[in-house]
């Protein structure tokens, strides 16, 4: 038995970061017991010795969150470990973890200091100091903020290898600072501490103001730190930003997220300048992004001259980030490299990022360098050059920037085109969890559009944890409402002055309640109820009392949907009617904060906000619904949200109407940013799981396989990104890496792996294992390391057309096993172990009554089997169901295997 995944507030190891609480997990792995008895935490100040400063004692600790009631200390490192025993006697203990805290309340001795020109020459602002060398450094911490970007050097060294700090958020409200352990960068005698800074979300042209001056945080630079060292005899060393600052203008001398970076090395050196204190200060607190590095390069799969006689690598898959070029030309040649998503007729084009220039100027001084963009990002497959006669193969590498999630789901299954697909949907994952989860990563957007993050919040639940990364985007969020009596601005954070709307605000009730059912972690849902009960209220006040107002409102509606009535072809809100889904969400916010009160223990909240859904409910009901049920808004969505949510009582009429009116579309669907989430799992909720893998393996537009069909690399924005020939059909709002429709990722991972949570035993403690198998997907493997432990389900289908199962669920765990598709209509409750064994379609009874086959069994069966052999044949219970051992299996899929 062995315990891995220990987190401090679902942080690994955290120095520096808010912590407001305490909460710490654990998993447990590779036991021959099947659940914990208990457990047991200490925590112990500096290191592990003497008395620990808190612990539980062996209790019935709870491994997905148990809260230390301790006040820590700030600027001080606590080590901890978790120890476990099991139902058959084992006992172990986990490695040291650790967490640091960062200053908290304390006073900052650095000053916020400023440069005393506007130069745009952007500033490096710097410090030489002496270290006694007969005095042992025991340890030393810098603490640092810059705006709008910096990057730290210690002795020339680059502290860190974080890129983008201090990251994006609501900077009116709280700026982060960020602490790293520099104890190895410094040296006894002169040192020299440096900053360099670029402009960034907080400085540049960032946002979606049309007012210039909307787009700036600040104009200025400013920059916070403090160097603490600390000497073996006990004694402290402060170095802090003040008016002793140098600074030096680089020979960057312009950057923007939006704009990119330009550097001219034949630029003169520009005399020193003094800092000056800056004339603000700012709410500093403790960072709570996670940190944002490079996690992956890739090189070029060609190097293109391309019809216009213009170079371009394609680095063959839409990424997000930066890039390395070595480039070594005559002095004073300006070397320009643009990014673009797309090529057209061969050629590079870069017609849809609108306005963002998203390229990097350099002007050479005649030596060889390896150039690389530092204060901007870019999302892009294409680069072009110009300026270099002719570049080399290898000259140029993509890095890829992304915060540093950790990967937790893998599925692959036995159609190409659908692992295509899902490698896709993971690449947008990871080109929009850039510190925000954003809406694009390319053109002059970038922005945590709301609708965008609240529809792919399960999706990106299984392909990685990101409780971290969300609490932080949620943080953000409820400081958003708070400026806005609880109003939730179209994007987080908001950048401008800014309007709501249904389904986008709603994220404020959807996020909290999906963190909770996949992460388990009460403390996290009891950070955000305010916010939910903020939201809700605030649509109460915005609708007047009278339930009228709240639909007559401007709202987005079912954004992008391809069935508006509107004679303007360019119009982005489909046909479904905008206030009806208005009144569906407000319905659905005020339930999950019904939900979530219920949770929490808030019985007058639960009451409060179960009286306002059930009054929504009737109102949705008198206005939209006739009295026999039938839905007054026609629209596939409209049918999708009658289903999804349960609102009427005959869902029949309603299932029937969208098969229908999927059938009218040629077998496909119209849907926008609000149908297309919920229109595969609506279908499989009524048993339609072969029309919704239909409508997954519909190669034609609009469908997801169109996409793949056209060489796509992550999922687009629009059904009709590229027309059929591969061109950009327009350049108003069309982004290539786009994750919002890739939400269908949730559907993949719930129906074809079968993964479910639960509700009630949130952080998949307990999960509902509902594999639904299909003969043109042919088989499924899909690893998930749950919150709670690593689940394994895979199925295929065998020589004589039966589906072969294997399930592993972790220890601690239960699951409900589901086959409703087998002739035996299996259902059973797996305890922790690894089961396998044959099921039996039941042919031909899937079919709707329109003889529609919605079954996901052809009558033949005979097809051969094409993938692994994975069925073990040994001891057989009555049920067909085989146990074998507990033992969590590693395979393939472990790459990095965390045990400590
Ligand atoms: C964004 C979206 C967003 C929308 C609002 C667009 O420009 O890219 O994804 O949700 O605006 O409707």
């Amino acid at each position: 038995m062995i315990i891995t995944r220990c987190r401090t507030n679902h942080f690994r190891d955290p120095v520096g970061f808010r912590l407001n609480g305490i909460t710490f997990s654990w998993v447990t792995q590779d036991a021959e017991g099947k659940s914990q008895t208990s457990a047991r935490i200490r925590v112990w100040k500096e290191m592990r010795s003497g008395d620990p400063v808190f612990d539980t004692g062996w209790a019935g600790l709870d491994p997905l969150g148990t809260a230390a009631d301790m006040d820590p200390e700030p600027r001080t490192r606590y080590v901890w470990t978790v120890s476990v025993r099991s139902d058959a006697c084992e006992e172990a203990e986990s490695g040291e973890n650790f967490f640091e805290t960062g200053k908290l309340g304390e006073p900052w001795e650095g000053k916020w200091i400023t440069c005393s020109s506007d130069e745009p020459r952007h500033p490096a602002f710097s410090r030489k100091f002496e270290i006694d060398g007969c005095r042992g450094i025991s340890s030393a911490r810098l603490y640092i903020c810059g705006l709008g970007l910096y990057e730290a050097f210690i002795n020339g060294r680059r502290v860190g290898d974080e890129h983008l700090t201090p990251y994006c958020n609501c900077y009116r409200k709280w700026i982060q600072y960020q602490t790293y352990d520099v104890t190895q960068m410094l040296a006894g005698g002169s040192n020299t501490i440096r900053a360099e800074l670029g402009n960034g979300w907080a400085k540049g042209r960032f946002g979606i103001s049309s007012d210039e001056e909307g787009y700036f945080f600040r104009k200025e630079w400013d920059l916070i730190a403090e160097l603490l060292i600390r000497f073996s005899d006990g004694t402290e060393k402060v170095v802090g930003t003040d008016e002793d600052w140098t600074v030096e203008r680089m020979k960057i001398w312009f950057s923007g997220i939006y704009d990119g970076e330009r550097r001219d090395d034949t630029l003169p050196d520009l005399p020193a300048e003094k800092a000056v204190l800056a004339q603000h200060e700012f709410p500093l607190t403790e960072r709570m992004s996670i940190p944002v590095k490079v996690r992956e390069t890739l090189l070029p799969r060609e190097l293109i001259f391309t019809p216009k006689g213009e170079w371009v690598y394609d680095l063959g898959q839409n990424m997000t980030g930066t890039f390395r070029m070595r480039v070594h030309v005559p002095a004073g040649t300006e070397v320009r490299i643009q990014t673009g998503e797309v090529l057209q007729d061969g050629c590079f084009y870069r017609g849809n990022l609108r306005s963002a220039l998203s390229e990097y100027i350099y002007v050479s001084d005649g030596r060889e360098h390896i150039l690389e963009p530092r204060f901007t990002f870019f999302g892009f497959r294409y680069a072009k050059v110009s300026g270099v006669e002719k570049p080399g193969p290898d000259d140029f590498t993509g890095l890829v920037l992304c915060s540093e999630i950790e990967e937790t789901g893998r599925i692959c299954t036995g159609s190409e085109k659908i692992n295509r697909l899902i490698e896709n949907i993971f690449w947008g994952q990871k080109g929009n969890f850039l510190d925000v989860p954003t809406d694009c990563p390319q053109r002059d957007e970038r922005l945590g559009w709301t609708a965008d993050t609240q529809v792919f919040v399960p999706t990106a639940c299984y392909f990685s944890d990101n409780a971290a990364f969300y609490r932080k985007y949620m943080f953000d969020l409820n400081m958003e409402q708070a400026m806005r009596e609880g109003m939730v601005p179209f994007t987080v954070p908001a950048f401008a002055d800014m309007d709501t709307s249904a389904v986008w605000g709603d994220a404020a009730a959807i996020i909290p309640w999906h963190l909770y059912v996949f992460y388990g972690d009460r403390t996290m849902l009891s950070e955000t109820f305010r916010g939910m009960k903020d939201w809700v209220d605030f649509i109460r006040r915005a609708d007047g009392g009278d339930l009228r107002q709240w639909g007559q409102i401007f709202h987005f509606g079912d954004w992008l949907a391809l069935d508006s009535q509107s004679a303007d072809k360019s119009e982005c809100v489909g046909g479904t009617d905008v206030s009806f889904i208005a009144y569906v969400y407000y319905y659905n916010s005020a339930r999950l904060t019904q939900k979530a009160a219920g949770v929490l223990g808030e019985e007058e909240d639960e009451k409060k906000y179960g009286g306002i859904a059930r009054e929504i409910l009737d109102y949705i009901h008198r206005e939209y619904y006739t009295v026999t049920g039938r839905c007054a808004v026609t629209t596939q969505t409209a049918y999708v949200l009658t289903l999804f949510y349960s609102l009427c009582g005959d869902r029949k009429r309603a299932l029937d109407s969208l098969v229908r009116l999927i059938e009218l579309r040629g077998g496909t669907f119209v849907t926008g940013f609000v149908g297309t989430p919920l229109l595969l799992p609506a279908l499989s909720k009524e048993g339609m799981d072969g029309l919704a893998y239909d409508l997954l393996f519909n190669e034609k537009y609009p469908g997801w396989l169109y996409e793949v069909n056209l060489g796509a690399t992550t999922v687009w924005e629009r059904w009709n990104s590229l027309d059929s020939e591969g061109r950009v059909t327009s350049t108003e709002m069309n982004s290539l890496n786009h994750y919002a429709l890739g939400s269908v990722g949730e559907w993949i991972w719930r129906t074809a792996a079968g993964i479910n949570p639960r509700e009630d035993v949130p952080g998949f403690r307990k999960a509902e294992i509902r594999p639904v198998p299909d003969r043109r997907l042919g088989s499924v493997e899909a690893v998930y390391d749950s919150p709670s432990g690593r689940y394994e389900v895979s199925w295929k289908y065998t020589d004589s057309g039966k589906v072969a199962v294997r399930v592993h669920v972790p220890f601690g765990c239960e699951a409900e096993l589901s086959l409703p598709w087998s002739r035996e209509k299996t259902v059973k409750t797996l305890l922790p172990g690894e089961y396998s064994f044959e099921a039996e379609p039941e042919q031909n009874i899937i079919t709707d009554k329109n003889n529609h086959n919605t079954g996901s069994f052809p009558a033949s069966v005979s097809e051969r089997n094409g993938g692994r052999q994975n069925v073990q044949t040994e001891r057989r219970s009555k049920d067909g169901i085989q146990m074998h051992p507990r033992r969590d299996r590693r395979d393939s899929y472990d790459k990095d295997p965390e045990r400590r």
